[in-house]
């Protein structure tokens, strides 16, 4: 069976006028795969997404979907979907129609969508409330409904617009759980923008992180956390300190800081105990902040107060060269 197909941005702009929102962007996303698009607001993901969906044509360079340009082709006929963070479900009709809908647009006949429509609510859990209205439906059931309705016309690639941005903290874990499910079962490419870096890190296979109209960095989420090659990655991803040192600029992971007898002369400026761990801030003679992320049985064996001089010990090997 054949899972997952290629999606190739090739040198794509997107100009509003005077703005440039997306400056020659080139990417490949591996068929399959569960990707995300993180960065701050404005950097341009949101126009890539819609170039890919066909909402917003290409200003300059080509979008190929299994190996067909699609870039001037209209969205209902390039092979995407697209989930929006509003869900913009229509609300004078059942679950059941909203799903069927874009099958009826095509002109497929009534029960012929109806059981693709059934088929899809059955996949998203919801075949027990398929007769009801959008307005008598939960916040994450309203979502469900989306995803089945993207869904319906067997895209090649799904492509979600901070899906889970509408939701409360709670239901954003477990819907996200069910997003990175749905994406195994159906083994399509999943692009999913979000300006959360923990969202991107629970769901993606690739993160590709946007900044001021460009790609910083593109790679499997462990490769992008781990090593971080531009300062502004290692900043927006979190979790990482950047350190000048005479051999230039440095991140070294805040887990990989500790408190020793000799090293970096730093003074604690503050101490936040998270449970499982304490997060120590110190202010290094430099005027670099350095965090460091102790296991608490660590910490309370020798604690720490704002105020105290300490020094800042690590292995070279957790040292990473920044891109100047
Ligand atoms: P993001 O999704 O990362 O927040 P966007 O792609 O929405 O970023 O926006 C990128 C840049 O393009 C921003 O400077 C934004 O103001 C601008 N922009 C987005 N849409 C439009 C539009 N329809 N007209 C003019 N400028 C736009």
């Amino acid at each position: 069976m054949r899972t997952g197909y290629d999606l190739e941005l090739v040198h794509v702009t997107k100009r509003y006028g005077n703005t440039v929102a997306v400056r020659d962007l080139s990417h490949v996303f591996a068929p399959g795969s569960y990707v995300c698009l993180l960065g701050p607001s404005g950097c341009g993901k949101s126009s890539t997404l819609r170039m890919i969906a066909g909402h917003e044509e290409v200003s300059d360079g080509s979008i190929l979907l299994d190996g067909q340009d699609v870039s001037y082709l209209p969205p209902a006929q390039r092979g995407t979907a697209m989930m929006f963070q509003s869900y913009a479900l229509f609300p004078h009709l059942s679950v059941r129609d909203n799903v069927a809908f874009s099958l009826r647009m095509k002109g497929v006949e009534k029960a012929t969508r109806h059981a693709r429509a059934n088929e899809l609510l059955e996949l998203v859990d919801m075949t027990h409330l398929a007769d009801r209205l959008p307005a008598q439906l939960s916040g994450g059931q309203q979502q469900r409904v989306a995803l089945a309705r993207a869904l319906v016309t067997q895209p090649k690639v799904l492509l979600l617009d901070e899906p889970l941005s509408a939701l409360d903290s709670f239901l954003r874990i477990r819907m996200r759980a069910e997003l990175k499910k749905l994406q195994r079962e159906l083994g399509i490419t999943f692009i999913h923008v979000t300006h959360g870096q923990d969202e991107a890190l629970a769901l993606a296979d690739e993160i590709v992180v946007m900044n001021d109209a460009v790609i910083e960095q593109a790679g499997p989420a462990r490769e992008v956390w781990a090593t971080p090659t531009t300062e502004f990655v290692a900043r927006f991803i979190g979790g990482h300190n950047v350190i000048a040192l005479d051999q230039g600029k440095v991140t070294v992971r805040a887990d990989a800081v500790t408190l020793a007898d000799h090293g970096m002369a730093a003074t604690v400026t503050a101490v936040e105990y998270q449970g499982a761990s304490v997060v120590v801030t110190t202010m290094t003679e430099t005027g670099d902040e350095v965090l460091a992320l102790l296991p608490e049985a660590q910490f309370f064996n020798a604690p720490k107060n704002p105020g105290d001089a300490v020094k800042l010990a690590w292995d070279e090997g957790r040292l990473h060269r920044l891109r100047a």
